[in-house]
């Protein structure tokens, strides 16, 4: 039964077990109305309620300043790959395209002026046009290639891959001296239309430390929008939003259920400040026009309820950001963040003490607090084995790797309890000394 389980697994991932129970019930008869809350209108005042009361619980937990939005979508993580180009090459090329006019204005008559600007958009989109992507695992790996596929490789600059100084294996973070990012341009011109890091990559166990000091703004017309995957870290540590233009994740692992996915966006982002460009404008350019349901401007005028959004799993996320802002009080993220903290920290403490028998995959300036990647006597296939078919009898679940790493993966998610660490560690103490 549930309560001799304790699990691991990377995503989906646990939640919590009075959640789960509340859910059961809701499904049936929502609020007493009669009807279970997945067959409720995503228009009702309840579906309104819910979206609304989850977003003051995310903004009340991360401190999300006024200048930020909150977007609800479908489309997982991976879509947030292709949504985060479409919009912010878009975004780009407006105001390119705005600058352009305004220097061209002067000299130009009315008729010529449409066609200049083209001309120099497009001389601008083949030679500056440039995608700054860090990469330090799978998922960052993932997300620059679906950048290349969408705007063409040549406009994509990988300013750091990982696996360069680490044998051609993620695991480590290289020093910020060594990232070649596109520089930054500065009055009224862009550097590059993004800068993307994966702040946890859950496959590799690699984590920023913290916000990398090279893409802190050096003024205030910096324009180095710094896109950030925290679908593996979301809500398990401060987090000072206003370094970001945006934020996203998929709300299987920290927040919730496998359907919905989080964006937090700059509001300056968005329209009406400033209009993206127009689609005829982007095909001319030969650049992409993403399909309206990755759409945030149109997502957030429809306060996410563009299409119909699986509200469900609205409540879900809500229901576990409520219980953290009650459990945390003022302390609101450092809260979950001393505790994520403390269950990583003992488990690592575990692994160390047993050098002989376990080895931390990542190098320890990057240790991933969310997903712990080890192997077993030095990836020995029967010994590996053995640890999972030992910790499966002892009901610790979904500790294997990723398919395409191997190895151990213990997942430390909000919900993974302090006592599922403590019956973990046990057991690779147990393992350790050969009493398993
Ligand atoms: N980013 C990260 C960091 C992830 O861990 C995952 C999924 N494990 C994804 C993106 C992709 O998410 P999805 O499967 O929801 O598309």
């Amino acid at each position: 039964s549930r309560d001799q389980v304790s699990y691991f697994g990377a995503g989906p991932a646990p939640l919590p077990t009075s959640v789960l129970e509340k859910a059961s019930q809701t499904l049936l008869n929502y609020n007493d109305m009669g009807i279970g809350i997945t067959e409720i209108s995503h228009r009702s005042p309840e579906a309104n309620k819910i979206l609304a009361d989850t977003k003051t619980a995310l903004a009340t937990l991360l401190d999300i300043p006024d200048d930020y939005d909150i977007l609800f979508l479908q489309s997982g993580g991976s879509g947030q790959f292709s949504a985060v180009v479409y919009h912010m090459v878009s975004s780009w090329v407006e105001k390119r395209r705005k600058r352009a006019e305004q220097e061209i204005k002067a000299e130009a008559s009315d008729r010529a002026l449409e066609q200049k600007v083209f001309d120099r958009l497009q001389k601008e989109v083949k030679e500056e046009l440039r995608l700054d992507y860090l990469v330090t695992g799978s998922w960052s790996l993932k997300a620059s290639q679906e950048a290349a596929r969408l705007v063409g490789a040549e406009h994509v600059n990988v300013a750091m891959d990982a696996r360069k100084a680490n044998d051609g294996k993620f695991g480590k973070i290289p020093a910020e001296n060594e990232w070649e990012l596109t520089p930054i341009k500065k009055q009224g011109g862009t550097g590059a239309a993004l800068t993307y890091l994966c702040d946890n990559e859950t496959v590799d166990g690699v984590e920023f430390p913290s916000f990398p000091s090279a893409l802190d703004a050096q003024s205030p017309d910096d324009e180095r929008l710094v896109i950030a995957d925290m679908s593996s870290n979301f809500i398990s540590r401060k987090v000072d939003v206003s370094k970001y233009a945006v934020i996203f994740g998929g709300a299987q692992k920290n927040i919730g259920t496998t359907g919905i996915t989080i964006v937090i966006v700059r509001k300056s982002l968005l329209p009406p400040h400033a209009p993206l460009a127009d689609p005829r404008l982007l095909r001319d350019l030969k650049l992409p026009v993403g399909p309206i349901v990755l759409d945030w401007p149109t997502i957030a005028k429809n306060n996410s309820l563009y299409n119909t959004l699986p509200i469900f799993d609205v409540w879900v996320a809500g229901q576990v950001m409520q219980s953290l802002v009650q459990s945390y009080g003022s302390k609101k993220i450092a809260g979950q963040q001393e505790i994520s903290d403390r269950k990583a920290q003992l488990i690592y403490e575990t692994l160390d003490a047993h050098r002989e028998v376990y080895q931390v995959v990542p190098d320890k300036s990057v240790r991933s607090r969310m997903n712990i990647c080890f192997r077993v006597r030095g990836g020995d296939a029967d010994a590996e084995k053995a640890f999972l078919a030992g910790a499966a009898e002892k009901g610790l679940l979904g500790l294997k790797g990723h398919r395409s790493v191997g190895g151990m993966r213990a997942s430390n998610y909000n919900a993974v309890t302090l006592e599922a660490v403590q019956k973990l560690v046990g057991y690779m103490e147990d393992y350790a000394k050969g009493g398993s």
